[in-house]
């Protein structure tokens, strides 16, 4: 790898590969070659006991700086559903009671809103970024995509909630769009966009 400058604190390719796509649009080709995933060090997983997002994501990025001793970038994110309080929230991953499995989570949310009108469905996709430096400092953004929810699963692309989840002013669920067109308004490109100027700073350190 070339002079790494910033470290996506994840073991996920696909997750860099969507975080370098969509700060492509920011940033030239020369930036991009500077970030690098954690999969490339030697590192533990931290244990991800925040209760919100932003504590998520902070616990991974500052554990990736530790392990590399580089500035580093991490997101936590989920679904919030209105009528459970924001749930599942943080619980996103293993609302169903273990890890991982998005048909168990997205029926259990169905489930428990089986009887709530659709007047009273609204939910949103929230993704938190935390950027720390070794030095010490930290900033974290949010992102967020306003929507509601169906009744049943449609579509086959995307993962976790996006067959049930309609964002605001469309008519298609997150699974039944392209890749482009959910990454153009999803919450990862809008934490993303958020942190664009740091970002830049890091990665371009003459200024550009
Ligand atoms: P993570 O931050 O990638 O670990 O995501 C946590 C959980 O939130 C995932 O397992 C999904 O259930 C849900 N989630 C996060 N982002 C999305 C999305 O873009 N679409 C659908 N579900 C999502």
């Amino acid at each position: 790898m070339v002079n790494p400058r910033l470290v996506i604190a994840t073991g996920n390719d696909h997750k860099v590969t969507e975080i370098a796509s969509i700060l492509a649009h920011s940033l030239p080709q020369s930036a991009l070659d500077g970030i690098v995933s954690l999969a490339h060090y030697q590192h533990d997983e931290p244990v991800e006991d925040g209760v919100t997002f932003e504590e998520n994501a902070l616990i991974k990025a500052r554990s990736a700086v530790q392990a590399t001793g580089l500035p580093s970038l991490a997101d936590d994110s989920g679904l919030s559903v209105d009528v459970l309080g924001g749930s599942p929230g943080v619980f996103s991953a293993r609302w169903c009671g273990h890890h991982g499995d998005d048909v168990a989570n997205r029926d259990l949310v169905l489930a428990q809103l089986a009887d709530v009108p659709d007047r009273h469905r609204g939910a949103q996709f929230v993704c938190a970024m935390a950027l720390v430096f070794p030095d010490g400092r930290e900033k974290t953004v949010r992102g967020t995509v306003p929507g509601h929810l169906l009744r049943q699963a449609r579509g086959e692309g995307g993962f976790g909630y996006d067959p049930i989840f309609i964002p605001t002013g469309h008519t298609l669920t997150t699974a039944e769009m392209s890749a482009a067109e959910k990454n153009s308004l999803s919450h990862r490109g809008a934490a993303l966009r958020a942190l664009t100027d740091d970002l830049q700073q890091v990665l371009l350190p003459s200024g550009r």
